[in-house]
């Protein structure tokens, strides 16, 4: 982890509110030091190069959940019920980055359904976060590539507001405006289950991109919108890079050449993504991007995929989008088992079992500060480096918004 950021003066989550009379108080799990410290085996002058890659280079991590749950994985149902999820403000001031894409509605559950994708519950999700964060100067809801660069300047963390699935528009093509509207400026097409617009990665067939599909993508393009292929199905995915007049993002994905799940994505894929200008962000939420040479999930197995993605497509169209979450996320993913709709990756076998947690990739805190770590100790240059961990996001951004 890196030194906290001067801009962070110890705000928490709704300190504009009494906790107990405004809303229901929980014990939250701790953003630092929840599980032990990586030991990626750096030298002291190793150490120092990361952070003097992370003071002066644009980190952006693609796909986070950047929001603190209850100490008690028991409670989680309840918490997300009242709609309040807290932005881990501690947590990302200690984390190197400028810039995180957190997606809203934490994949699952809101207020109004448990396992839905309600336009209701997105208006919660969304409006008690930002109202939070007006109420600090520390983290800021980011709308530009200017605002990423502002963020590196002020010291900052620029917010990016995304969701990860379009499901909540409908069949309504002009909700899209009013989520650009409310500052949402990255989407994913469809969830694990298909919707109006294509199908998802779990489902049995995959028909490709509807036809209100195509013209949900060109309204996305007209608006500015970055578009998230992850959870879609191949065909669909395929489609969308295809019918796209700009790059579009897998923001956290892995290769299915390295491990072969729904939730990894085929060579055909990326190969089509990056030939469009577009970026692959390497996947770390538990279970996922597994490799043969590590059977038990930690940020060697993700770098197993990072590996064979700047193999496949070059060291351009590569970056990270970790997914993580400060709390155990082994638990909601046992919570909302049935939610996620592509549970083959998370069966254990003895041939790679279960872990509690995804060593040295675990929450928003330290990710970069590991990542960057691998890279130093592999023998990556700065400028490889740079590129990786932000300079792709911000290329494709300068197209895309
Ligand atoms: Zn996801």
């Amino acid at each position: 982890m890196q030194p906290q950021s001067a801009a962070y003066r110890g705000y928490e989550a709704y300190g504009y509110l009494e906790p107990g009379v405004d809303y229901v108080e929980f014990k939250l799990a701790e953003q630092i030091g929840r599980v032990p410290g990586y030991d990626g085996g750096l030298s002291a002058e190793q150490s120092e190069r990361v952070a003097k890659i992370l003071r002066e280079n644009i980190a952006i991590s693609l796909h986070e959940h950047a929001v603190v749950l209850p100490e008690d994985i028991g409670e989680l149902r309840r918490y997300n019920r009242t709609g309040r999820q807290r932005t881990g403000y501690e947590g990302l001031a200690r984390s190197g980055m400028t810039a995180v894409f957190d997606n809203f509605m934490a994949g699952a559950s809101c207020v109004t359904s448990e396992n839905g994708w309600k336009w209701s519950d997105m208006i919660y999700a969304l409006g008690f976060r930002l109202a939070d964060l007006a109420k600090q100067d520390y983290v800021f809801h980011a709308l530009t590539v200017a605002d990423i660069h502002a963020a590196k300047r002020d010291g900052r963390m620029a917010l990016v507001a995304g969701l990860e699935c379009a499901t909540m528009i409908e069949n309504e093509l002009d909700r899209l405006d009013i989520l650009y509207g409310f500052g949402l400026r990255q989407i994913g097409i469809a969830y694990s289950q298909a919707n109006q617009l294509g199908s998802g990665l779990s489902e049995p067939g995959d028909a490709g991109l509807t036809n209100f599909g195509r013209r949900a993508v060109e309204r996305m393009n007209k608006l500015g919108m970055a578009i998230d292929i992850s959870h879609s199905g191949d065909r669909t995915s395929l489609d969308v890079i295809e019918h796209s007049k700009v790059p579009v993002f897998i923001t956290h994905a892995g290769a299915r050449a390295v491990w072969p799940t729904d939730r990894m994505k085929p060579d055909e894929v990326i190969r089509a993504c990056a030939e469009r200008g577009g970026v692959i962000g390497l996947e770390a939420a538990p279970h996922t991007t597994l490799s043969p040479a590590h059977r038990e999930h930690s940020l060697e197995s993700v770098m197993d995929h990072f590996v064979y993605c700047v193999d496949l497509v070059g060291i351009d169209h590569v970056t990270f989008g970790p997914d993580t979450m400060f709390g155990d996320h082994v638990g909601v993913h046992t919570t909302y088992a049935g939610n996620y709709a592509h549970d083959r990756e998370r069966d254990a076998t003895p041939d790679h079992p279960r872990v509690p947690y995804v060593d040295g990739l675990e929450n928003p805190a330290e990710n970069f500060t590991n990542i960057v770590g691998w890279l130093v100790t592999h023998d990556y240059s700065d400028d490889e480096i740079a590129k990786v961990i932000g300079g792709n996001t911000l290329r494709v951004l300068d197209h895309v918004w």
